[in-house]
């Protein structure tokens, strides 16, 4: 079985190389790939850069170049639910792209044609995180996750989010896996452990608590990667 890890940024993966220890690296598309053998499987680590856009070039080359059968996101996102402290993590059941807009021919928001505004995670890769976390006594909470083009850090934008998709985090990357790995019939999942509550404190929070909900979230699917 070969798994694919993306984060978005350097800080999200390199709790997972530092705990793999043995990999070698392989450049496509401006991105290194850490290629780490593990009994009989093979894992790709690699983080995208920031964005959907950068997040989809990483998945899909994962998964068309080299082969990743599932893939696992591990990283860091805003809290927008009230019970959802930094340090907390989530697990995305559903993703969706909130900075998606063509209402002016009456889609709803976050709907493009022939593509659907929630896209699920799967089942069998969340009801082992959801094991894991029965058994380390982890809190893990289950949720909507709305990605976008934006680092969110305002109460107002916030608001908005929760209101018209029901979300309860908010991330740049998510949604843009979820739409390669449901279109290429992969198997994913979506895990962030929260930096900052999305607000006016967003940026302070988010720089102070980047590395260690990094880990967090990396430690996690550590634990993950044991059971797949
Ligand atoms: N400080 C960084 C930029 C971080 S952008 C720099 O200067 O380079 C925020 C990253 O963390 C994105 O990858 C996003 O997925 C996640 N994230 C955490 N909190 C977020 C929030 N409040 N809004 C949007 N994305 C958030």
């Amino acid at each position: 079985m070969t798994l694919g890890i993306i984060g978005a940024m350097i800080e999200e993966i390199t709790p997972l190389l530092e705990l793999f220890g043995d990999y070698k690296g392989r450049q496509v598309g401006g991105n290194t790939y850490y290629e780490i053998q593990r009994g009989e499987h093979k894992i790709f680590v690699a983080y995208s850069k920031i964005g959907k856009v950068h997040s989809a070039l990483t998945s899909s080359t994962m998964i068309l170049h080299f082969g990743c059968e599932k893939i696992i996101f591990s990283g860091v996102a805003g809290g927008l639910s009230a019970d959802l402290k930094v340090g907390d993590l989530i697990l995305g059941q559903k993703l969706c792209q909130y900075d998606v807009d063509i209402s002016a021919f009456g889609h709803p928001l976050g709907f493009i044609p022939e593509s659907k505004i929630f896209i699920e995670s799967d089942a069998t890769l969340n009801s082992i995180a959801r094991e894991i976390a029965k058994k380390q006594g982890i809190k893990l909470k289950e949720g909507t996750i709305a990605s976008g083009d934006a680092f969110i850090a305002d109460s107002q934008k916030k608001q908005w989010i929760i209101q018209h998709f029901g979300a309860d985090a908010v991330e740049m990357e998510g949604a843009s896996v979820a739409v390669v790995c449901d279109l290429l019939a992969v198997p994913f999942c979506i895990l962030r452990s929260i930096s900052d509550s999305a607000d006016g404190n967003a940026d302070v929070s988010f720089d102070e608590f980047l590395v260690s909900s990094a880990k967090r979230s990396a430690d996690f699917v550590m634990m993950m990667c044991e059971m797949i």
